[in-house]
């Protein structure tokens, strides 16, 4: 929609936007308000107008380098900052609400300094909140924009091939000049596919691997207060690796999720129910050089090892038990201070599921996190795994984010450019900016 924004806002170009997911009013997700997922085809959570973003809490995170790195796209960090807040304006113009969180405030000076005094970097995020009930409003808003610009709308629609001046749609053949694919991490391996065929060259991304951490909700509820999902960044001892909290779900709940071949676990908070516990994700940061790159088969190899010990479910065990090398039983769970949330899960010993450098990095990273959070580290702690976090391949592209196949451009999560919402927008605009260029008009 941004790319589209930018091309109508500045040519005579015809510009049609094709989603396989409807309308704002159509999506509705059993699993925001149940947690059980129905498995509806395209998924509503994933596709339609506004894409992802769209069914979110609308978070916009107001840093270019938090969601992806823009200024690794573009050629100073003032450009990249520039790029923020063009998305931020659209975004304001629609109707998205005035105040910014988490920016100067007495409350994140402190948790700064205090972090910074244990070795840990807190990442500061400017945000604005949409928030779920205005979404369909600000998405709705631009859509109307963009059709009084000239943009047509295709939705309900799935794309089955491009390349070559046409986009075939569910067996119709429509002829575009320029082809922007950004069909987010929805559509992320079929997109690999094409761009297999077409001959545009990818590589494989770095991946996290590591745990979701479950402490009661009063533990981590100061840092919840300055921050909703708090992001601390460490460096461990041993390894010097790259440790980060990611997904932060205040009196939330752990989810199993299922693969193919393997389970994994996540997090999410219910708009009604609550928990009295808080979780989130603490990651490895992995990327692989030589003579390996396959980030994903590595990380796949990993879960499968989880999914193997754990007997099919998620393995679970109190950091007390990893640190004295002896497995958990629901014997010992039960002795904590801390119920769990998932309990679909099997009480076991994690060390023999992850690699032991990501076992390290884990213990080191939450016993330096400790120092912010005091109890975080606590023995009663809880932790599941596997937590793998895959991202899409990486298209590689110019920066007009046009690739290696003349008029082929691309934009968003699903070529590996972003995690998010502003970041991805951004890179619609970048791409909207070299068909313009290219188009010279
Ligand atoms: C539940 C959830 C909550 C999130 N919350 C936040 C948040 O608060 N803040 C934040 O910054 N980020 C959030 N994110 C991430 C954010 O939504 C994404 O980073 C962002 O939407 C990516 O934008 P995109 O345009 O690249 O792709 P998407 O938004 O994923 O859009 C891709 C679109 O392409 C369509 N598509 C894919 N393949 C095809 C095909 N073959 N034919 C036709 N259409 C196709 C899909 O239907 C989809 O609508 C959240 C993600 C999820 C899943």
């Amino acid at each position: 929609m941004f790319a589209a924004h930018e091309l109508s806002s500045n040519s005579k170009l015809s510009v049609l936007v094709v989603d396989m997911g409807g309308e704002m009013e159509k999506r509705s997700c059993p699993a925001a308000e149940t947690g059980k997922c129905i498995g509806c085809k395209p998924c509503h959570i994933m596709c339609g107008l506004g894409g992802a973003g769209g069914m979110s809490s609308g978070i916009l995170n107001l840093r270019p380098d938090i969601g992806g790195d823009l200024g690794k796209l573009v050629k100073s960090a003032r450009e990249a900052q520039k790029l923020v807040e063009e998305v931020d304006t659209i975004f304001l113009e629609h109707g998205a609400p005035r105040k910014i969180y988490g920016r100067n405030s007495k409350e994140i000076d402190e948790l700064t300094r205090r972090a910074a005094a244990a070795g840990v970097k807190f990442i500061p995020i400017p945000q604005r909140h949409i928030g779920s009930e205005y979404l369909p409003k600000v998405v709705n808003s631009f859509k109307r924009k963009l059709e009084r610009q000239g943009v047509k709308f295709m939705l309900n629609s799935q794309v089955e091939q491009i390349g070559n001046g046409e986009v075939i749609i569910e067996g119709k053949h429509i002829k575009a000049k320029y082809i922007l694919a950004a069909p987010g991490r929805v559509g992320a391996d079929w997109f690999a596919g094409q761009a297999r065929k077409l001959g545009v060259k990818l590589v494989h991304g770095p991946i996290d691997v590591g745990v979701r951490i479950e402490v009661p909700a009063v533990i981590y509820e100061s840092v919840v207060k300055v921050n909703r999902d708090p992001k601390f960044h460490i460096r461990t001892k041993t390894f010097d690796d790259f440790v980060r909290t990611f997904c932060t779900n205040a009196q939330g709940f752990v989810m199993e999720e299922r693969y193919n071949n393997h389970i994994g676990v996540n997090g999410q908070s219910l708009r009604i129910k609550k928990s009295k516990n808080t979780n989130f994700a603490f990651l490895v940061h992995i990327e692989l050089t030589r003579p390996i790159t396959d980030t994903t088969a590595y990380g796949r190899s990993i879960a499968y090892l989880a999914t193997t010990i754990g007997g099919g479910k998620p393995l679970l065990q109190r950091i007390g038990d990893l640190r004295a090398g002896r497995r958990s039983t629901w014997k010992r769970i039960e002795r904590s201070q801390i119920e769990p949330t998932l309990r679909s899960a099997t009480p076991g010993d994690i060390s023999m599921a992850l690699p032991g450098r990501i076992v390290t990095d884990i213990l080191e990273g939450l016993e330096r996190l400790d120092k912010v959070i005091p109890g975080v580290a606590s023995d009663s702690t809880l932790l599941y795994a596997p937590e793998v976090k895959f991202y899409a391949m990486q298209i590689t592209a110019d920066e007009k984010m046009e690739t290696n196949v003349p008029n082929l451009f691309i934009a968003g999560d699903g070529a590996g450019l972003s995690r998010g919402i502003v970041t991805a927008a951004a890179t619609g605009l970048l791409a909207a900016r070299g068909i313009l260029a290219k188009a010279k008009v």
